[in-house]
């Protein structure tokens, strides 16, 4: 059987713990995991970088360590060959979607593509004040950035799945990643600014018309438990009513721990096989 986690960061990740990505695979060895996904952030484009309104030290952060492609792919290929008969490791990349700098990511994914094994296509900013917006950061800038200027909740939701629908249909050439990471990133903070978990109607309508689009064209869904331990949300992304649906279109489902710590590997495992064996009844 493939025990297979397929969203991890790696030491290459600013805002990760910074331990060595070699004790991240042998702790997953340890749980008997059979396939491992490295799937690091691609590099940012600098302008964009110069572009959003936060601290430099969190900008930083953003950025992978020296911005150093190249080096996470040879250094993740020696672990990939180290740990060969023991796990399956696949190595990738976390894709951004970025409307305003296709080019960028279609140059990065022309250059690495063909070394990618996996990779995950997510959205983690958005439009706000007009300026590019993180849909994760804190929940004062959610607050701040994103509740003052679209209004109310349903109006951000509706926008971050205008996205990835986007993000769907977006041309990013034969390397596109065929996996979306995250999909319900954009209710990180629901407990503070939806806590009844309320899905509008034309929020679920805007959920499912995904979720058939991703079913005809092939994508797989990152059923990512990192929101289980984030101090607002409370759940999986997606929430377990749309992995539901997902999986009743067909779609395939991957676990991801988006371990940035190797304490964070492997974890809620069993929430994903739950979720698994419950909705196969
Ligand atoms: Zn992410
Ligand atoms: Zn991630």
């Amino acid at each position: 059987m493939i025990k297979r986690d397929g969203h991890t960061h790696t030491h290459f990740c600013r805002h990760a713990s910074g331990e060595e990505t070699e004790r991240f695979i042998l702790k997953a060895i340890e749980q008997d995991f059979t396939m491992y996904s490295l799937t690091e952030h691609l590099p940012l484009p600098e302008k964009l970088l110069r572009e959003i309104p936060y601290s430099q030290e969190w900008k930083d952060s953003l950025r992978i360590l020296d911005d150093d492609f190249d080096g996470y792919i040879r250094e993740m290929e020696k672990l990939k060959k180290k740990y060969k008969d023991r796990i399956q490791i696949l190595v990738g990349a976390e894709i951004d979607y970025l409307p305003d700098h296709m080019e960028h990511t279609r140059t990065m994914l022309k250059e690495y593509g063909p070394y990618l094994e996996d990779a995950l296509l997510s959205v983690h900013l958005i439009r706000g004040n007009g300026v590019w917006q993180a849909i994760d950061h804190t929940p004062e800038d959610f607050e701040k950035g994103l509740m003052r200027y679209y209004g109310s909740y349903e109006q951000i939701q509706l926008e971050y799945y205008r996205v990835i629908k986007e993000a769907l249909k977006s041309e990013l050439g034969p390397y596109k990643p065929n996996r979306i990471g995250h999909l319900t990133l954009c209710n990180k903070f629901q407990c503070r600014f939806n806590p009844k978990k309320e899905v509008a109607e034309d929020v679920k309508k805007s959920i499912i018309d995904i979720l058939d689009y991703m079913a005809r064209y092939n994508y797989s869904l990152d059923v990512n438990t990192a929101g289980l331990y984030k101090e607002y949300c409370g759940e999986i992304y997606p929430s377990p009513w749309i992995v539901d649906n997902a999986y009743k279109l067909g779609i395939q489902l991957v676990y991801g721990s988006d371990s940035h710590a190797v304490a964070d590997v492997g974890r809620a495992y069993k929430v994903f096989e739950k979720i698994i064996t419950q909705t196969h009844l």
